[in-house]
């Protein structure tokens, strides 16, 4: 068990097991083997693409002490990286993002109440990497995050080539966006910020601006079917086909996919579909939006709620614009098809306005359950 667990948390070894969008890999592995890898850079893509996955494996080229070249028959040279030296082994420590963040807000509980306030959550694998999460309980990225990154990029690297700054989110408080946007003007030629998005839509028109923007496509799902029937055979076939298009070309959101927690959030989505198209049973749903409960496990379990709901409405519309065959969850397609036949358009498109603002209350920290309900009577209005 403990063998089988190494295997699963030990980091790439080289950009060949990065799945997918090779022309974007390629690119990145050509500008760093020239020495013009942008100082800032935008990688865009959905959740699960292996934006972090492949900002680490970068960090690494470019800091390797080895400096390893794949070269092409065409005359190309492909930056790679060891994995061994010092600084690649250092870096490899940040792969598992979420462990690394638990530790560092463990880390700041532990601090007295007055230093809380001040410490921002950071992570430094290596004395010239520095990785900037958004920071909890509001997961943004705030002004003291990018003070500390400022104040970094003054000084010169200490023991690799360059210093690289990595930015896993791009939502910012306004004041640290600002803060970002000055050191983008002029980056310290040592220097390498990359910012990580799913949707760069959200940044500042003059951060985009000052960026590359190198963009991770979604995976096909044949692509992803096969992976998964490679890497997960434990799961049965008709399973795999249906995580291969719940995971919305994301190869690293496929191989990670908890069924079970999926089809239990969806469950509850549905009653939300149900009420506002059939006759509405207000006990099922009272009994049911009860169970959200305000707190950092209510808000995870509302995200996957309307994240279910999000991919139920986009199936709605992919029935009523004549193409079925592209529903994501195949298994409940009869169902799906007859509440399509029974909604319009406009409510279609009402509900997913109702949905946002329900995102949006969550991140304004309203109590969970309240604007569940009201969200369950907009949808049942509308019609
Ligand atoms: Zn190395």
């Amino acid at each position: 068990m403990a063998d089988n667990q190494q295997t699963q948390l030990s980091h790439p070894t080289d950009f060949n097991s990065f799945l997918g969008n090779a022309g974007a890999v390629e690119h990145l592995r050509t500008a760093i083997a020239a020495g013009r890898l942008p100082h800032s850079l935008i990688l865009s893509g959905p959740a699960g693409a292996g934006k972090y996955t492949l900002a680490l494996m970068l960090a690494m080229s470019v800091e390797c002490e080895r400096q390893p070249r794949d070269l092409w028959s065409n005359g190309l040279s492909l930056a790679g990286f060891c994995g061994v030296c010092r600084n690649c082994t250092r870096i490899a420590t940040a792969f598992n993002l979420a462990d690394e963040i638990d530790k560092a807000v463990a880390a700041r509980e532990e601090l007295r109440e007055t230093d809380k306030k001040e410490t921002r959550v950071l992570i430094q694998p290596h004395p010239d990497v520095l990785i900037i999460p958004p920071d909890p309980p509001q997961l943004l990225i705030k002004l003291g995050q990018v003070r500390s990154l400022i104040h970094s990029a003054n000084y010169l690297p200490a023991e690799a080539p360059r210093k690289i700054f990595i930015l896993t989110a791009s939502s910012f408080m306004k004041e640290a966006a600002n803060s970002l946007l000055k050191v983008l003007e002029e980056p310290p030629a040592t220097v390498h910020i990359i910012l990580l998005s799913e949707n760069p839509g959200e940044l500042l028109p003059t951060i985009r601006s000052r960026c590359a923007n190198v963009r991770l496509g979604a995976l096909p799902v044949e692509e992803i079917e096969m992976l998964l029937s490679d890497r997960r055979p434990d799961v049965p076939a008709k399973q795999r086909t249906l995580i291969a298009r719940l995971a919305q070309g994301a190869a690293g959101r496929a191989l990670n996919f908890d069924l079970a927690t999926y089809t239990t959030a969806r469950a509850d989505a549905l009653l939300f579909l149900r009420q506002a198209t059939q006759e509405p049973d207000h006990t099922a749903l009272f009994k049911m939006t009860e169970t959200y409960r305000a707190g950092a496990e209510g808000q995870q379990k509302t995200g996957e709620l309307l994240h279910t709901f999000s991919l139920l409405l986009e199936d709605l519309l992919l029935i009523q614009s004549g193409t079925p065959e592209l529903v994501r969850n195949t298994d409940l397609r009869p169902e799906l098809e007859r509440i399509a036949h029974s909604v319009s358009f406009q409510w279609i498109e009402q509900a997913s306005r109702s949905l946002d603002q329900v995102w949006s209350g969550m991140r304004r920290n309203l109590l969970r359950s309240l604007s569940l309900d009201a969200f369950s009577g907009q949808l049942a209005t509308a019609r």
